[in-house]
């Protein structure tokens, strides 16, 4: 006889135990009677796209249900304990309300007032600023090619994006999912569903539906059911460095030229995404240290005189699944194959999108539709019609 290895079944399988899948686990598993399997193939959490993010949460989007689901997350963040406490033991992320300051050149000012015409309208706390404003607030910041810049007031700020990962897994597990460590390597589909999935080391595993939260890797995972999905991973750096001048009152800021500087602890993180000609697939970790030196610094001195004098600290890569359509997220279920639900695509903002896009998913598997806030503008039928959901930045 043929050994068919074992066969688990669970009303629910998640690909993936980042963010977003631990995310989705939670929020589906506050219903006990919900049997959910997230498969993992990496123990240490250290790979994937969350763990090498930088941790910003902003409201200054120009896409209402890109800032609706911040505004989520912001009020999930601050009552986090009474969510994901396991044992009454308190959840820390060490979220710091630090703001985000966008700067705008002449030629950013139009679509600095036309998104803060639509954060206003959306309720964010946003002030715009001129330059005397800025001179005066960040006394150490070069103002004089600046035309102005937009501030959030509250809800924006930076966090442990590796922590908010664990608080949702381990929050999921005490509800009862079960995170297994392996990897999903084929899909068995049959008609309009996905059936099954084979895994490297455990045999299979069958289910009613089915979750994409691969992060970088979606598109391989979309492809075991024979589905292109045009998300693509591009690597991103991050440098921190230290300055002797002191800077206070530092929020993370975006200079025009797209490279952005925050605080991280006594030190800062910087990074900038490249032009989209310079941005290859890829899925290596390897740095390029000389981006820093001859695109990041310079910038970083001319905005803020004293980091003329830096150190450069520590660097990492980490990659963004990215749509090449129009970088927003992919949400709900593949129009023909029904059962297989997509949670991919965040390019920048996953992270933050991370409790909207569970409990958003979560409904969507328990109830067939949104029941809080309505993402269907980001379904998967976009991509097959050419229908961008454009971010205006002013970058
Ligand atoms: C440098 C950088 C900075 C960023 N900064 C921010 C920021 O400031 N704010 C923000 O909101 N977002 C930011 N992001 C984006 C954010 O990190 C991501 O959007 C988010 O972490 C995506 O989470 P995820 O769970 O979808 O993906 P991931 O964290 O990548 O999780 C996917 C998981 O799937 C697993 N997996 C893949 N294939 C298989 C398989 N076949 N079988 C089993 N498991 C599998 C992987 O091991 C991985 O753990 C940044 C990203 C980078 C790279």
């Amino acid at each position: 006889m043929m050994d068919v290895g074992l066969i688990m079944k669970s009303d629910v399988v998640i690909i993936g135990g980042g963010v977003v899948g631990s995310a989705i686990a939670y929020f589906l598993s506050i219903d006990k009677t919900i049997n959910i399997t997230v498969i993992e193939k990496d123990s240490s959490y250290q790979f994937g796209s969350t763990a090498r993010s930088a941790g910003g949460i902003r409201q200054q989007f120009s896409t209402p249900e890109n800032i609706r689901m911040s505004q989520f997350t912001i009020d999930f963040l601050r009552n986090i304990s009474s969510h994901l406490a396991v044992d009454d033991d308190p959840v820390d992320v060490s979220f710091i309300e630090g703001g985000y300051l966008f700067l705008a050149g002449d030629a950013q000012i139009p679509i600095l007032y036309n998104n803060n015409a639509v954060q206003t309208r959306e309720g964010v706390p946003v002030a715009l600023l001129d330059p005397d404003d800025l001179g005066r607030s960040y006394p150490w910041m070069n103002v004089s090619d600046l035309a102005g810049g937009s501030l959030g007031l509250e809800g924006e700020g930076w966090l442990d994006a590796y922590g908010l990962n664990q608080a949702f897994r381990k929050k999921a597990i005490s509800n009862g999912a079960t995170f297994l460590k392996d990897e999903v390597i084929s899909l068995e589909v049959d008609g309009s569903r996905v059936i099954s999935a084979q895994l490297k080391n455990e045999g299979k595993i069958t289910g009613n539906t089915f979750v994409n939260a691969a992060g970088p890797s979606a598109a391989d995972i979309a492809s075991m059911a024979g589905i292109h999905l045009a998300v693509r991973p591009k690597k991103r750096f991050v440098y921190s460095f230290s300055c002797r001048t002191e800077i206070t009152r530092c929020p993370l800021t975006i200079d025009p030229s797209g490279v952005y500087f925050r605080p991280e602890g006594h030190q800062f993180i910087t990074g900038c995404s490249p032009a989209a000609k310079n941005d290859p697939d890829c899925l290596d970790f390897d740095v390029d240290y000389s981006w820093f030196e001859e695109h990041i610094w310079p910038i970083l001195a001319n905005r803020v005189p004293a980091f003329e004098s830096i150190k450069m600290e520590n660097a990492w890569a980490g990659h963004y699944a990215y749509t090449l359509l129009d970088q927003n997220a992919v949400l709900g279920p593949h129009p023909s194959v029904t059962n297989f639900i997509f949670a991919n695509g965040f390019s920048g903002h996953g992270l933050q999108q991370s409790p909207a896009v569970g409990r958003a998913i979560a409904e969507l598997i328990q109830s067939d539709s949104y029941q809080t806030l309505d993402l269907s503008c980001f379904k998967f039928d976009r991509l097959l019609t050419g229908s961008p959901i454009r971010e205006i930045n002013i970058v």
